[in-house]
This record gives structure tokens, C-alpha cells and sequence, in this order.
């Protein structure tokens, strides 16, 4: 039997939570919903049941965390993904790796820090790009005072992936680059998993295997993310 145990306790994130919202029902209760759509890896289902998604948006758009369709603002023209996506991105890369367990992955578009919170639950390294200097310092301080102890942060720009720390079991990305960057292909290990939106006006989330001899792709669906720029936007 496989070990379906998380890198955090059940109740890790229980003292974050008393914002007066009965906060673990509502997210069962859109977990219920993403498994009629399709979710069903047993460790993904406890790690979205578990991260406190409310504290990952703005006060303003607090009644529509845990709407598993809509994607929320996280200001400097970003978004938060919805949660739908991020169940069937991060499913695709975890459920059937041929790298099992992985354990090492590296996150593009680090934005509010839920994604990357997701990731810390199931895998012992995240290592998160961000290009906007103020987004990764504040999800940093986010996922520090909730005890993920398990990722490292960059501001940095994700077309280059993020060398010093690859090869990576598996990469993931919440910004559309144009065309596939080769570099994220470079630092995957064999057996490994890429998952990513991409091109420009018409997106198609896809996925890659690297396999010995050839990239596999898969289409999976069309999708809408913001886009992958160049260069990063520095603190202040
Ligand atoms: N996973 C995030 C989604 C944020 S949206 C979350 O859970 O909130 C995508 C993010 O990708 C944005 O924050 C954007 O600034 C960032 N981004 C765009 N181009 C990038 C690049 N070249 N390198 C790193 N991050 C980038």
C-alpha cells in the first residue's frame, strides 16, 4: 500500500484559522465539489481539505475563497488560480509521476503563495519563482508564520527555471509562457513531469514527460492564466 501520509499534521494549521468563518466545512464542501469534477488523488484531497485558502486572498473577496471556479485578484494585475485548476495541475503532475514519491519541485509564479502551500503539503521541497519582488516577499512572510518550513523562495524570472537547486522531480507553472522553454525541459529528471499554460491569445494547458529518449506532451485542455513576462520587477 502506498504511504498517503502529508509533510503536516492534520491539525497544523488549526490556530490560523479562527476567522470566524467555519472555514474546514466550507473547504470540504468545495473539496466534494472537485471530486464530482474529477479530483481524486487521496493525498491532494487532504492537503486542499487542509490549507486555509481564505487567508490567501483579499479581505474583499473573503465569500468567494472557497468558490472552486473562480480565479480571485492578488493586486499588480495577478491572480490567484482557481481552485478547479489547481486540483487538475497538480493531480496530473503528482498522481501518476513515474517518479514516485517526488520530491523535489519547482513552482513558477509563486503570486499568493496558495499554489506553493499546496505543494509544501505533498512533497518534502518546493522551490517557488516569483518575478514581482513584493508578491514573493509577501507570500514568504504568509507560509513562514503558517510553519511551511519546507520552501524556498526566489525573485526570479521562470522562463530560466532555477538551476542551482534542478534537476527537479517536477515543475509546475501559473503563468503562460508563448512558446515551451527549454530550460524547464533541461532541469527535469527522467521520469519527470512539467505541467504549464501555454501561448499567447489561445492557451492550452499542457503537460510534459521526459522520458530517456523523448519529451511526451499531453494536451490537457484549454486554459487561461496571465502571461509569462521577461525580466523581474524589483522591491520597491
Ligand atoms: N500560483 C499562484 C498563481 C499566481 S498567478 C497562486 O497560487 O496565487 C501567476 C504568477 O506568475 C504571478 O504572480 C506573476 O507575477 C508570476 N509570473 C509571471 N511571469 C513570471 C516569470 N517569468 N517568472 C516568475 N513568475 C512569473
Amino acid at each position: 500500500m502506498s504511504d498517503l501520509s502529508l509533510q503536516y499534521t492534520e491539525n497544523h494549521f488549526v490556530s490560523s484559522q479562527n476567522l470566524g468563518m467555519s472555514s474546514s466545512k466550507i473547504r470540504h464542501k468545495m473539496v466534494d465539489r472537485l471530486c464530482a469534477m474529477g479530483l481524486s488523488d487521496p493525498r491532494l484531497i487532504k492537503a486542499l481539505q487542509m490549507v486555509p485558502r481564505h487567508l490567501f486572498v483579499d479581505e474583499g473577496f473573503l465569500p468567494l475563497a472557497y468558490d472552486e471556479s473562480k480565479a480571485l485578484p492578488i493586486g499588480y494585475r495577478q491572480t490567484l488560480s482557481q481552485p478547479l485548476t489547481v486540483a487538475k495541475m497538480t493531480q496530473w503532475l503528482f498522481a501518476e509521476n513515474d517518479i514516485s514519491p517526488v520530491k523535489k519541485v519547482l513552482e513558477i509564479g509563486t503570486g499568493s503563495g496558495y499554489q506553493s502551500a499546496i505543494l509544501a503539503m505533498l512533497t518534502q521541497q518546493v522551490f517557488t519563482l516569483e518575478r514581482i519582488a513584493p508578491l514573493a516577499v509577501e507570500a514568504q512572510e504568509k507560509l513562514i508564520s503558517l510553519g511551511l518550513s519546507n520552501i524556498t523562495f526566489g525573485n526570479g524570472d521562470g522562463h530560466w527555471g532555477w538551476n542551482e537547486n534542478a534537476p527537479y522531480d517536477a515543475i509546475i507553472s501559473a503563468a503562460a509562457p508563448e512558446t515551451l522553454p527549454t530550460e524547464l525541459i533541461q532541469q527535469l529528471k527522467i521520469g519527470g513531469r512539467l505541467v504549464l499554460p501555454i501561448g499567447k491569445q489561445a492557451q492550452r494547458l499542457t503537460g510534459y514527460i521526459r522520458h530517456e529518449d523523448r519529451i511526451e506532451e499531453v494536451d490537457l485542455g484549454t486554459a487561461s492564466f496571465v502571461p509569462m513576462l521577461s525580466g523581474i520587477q524589483p522591491a520597491g
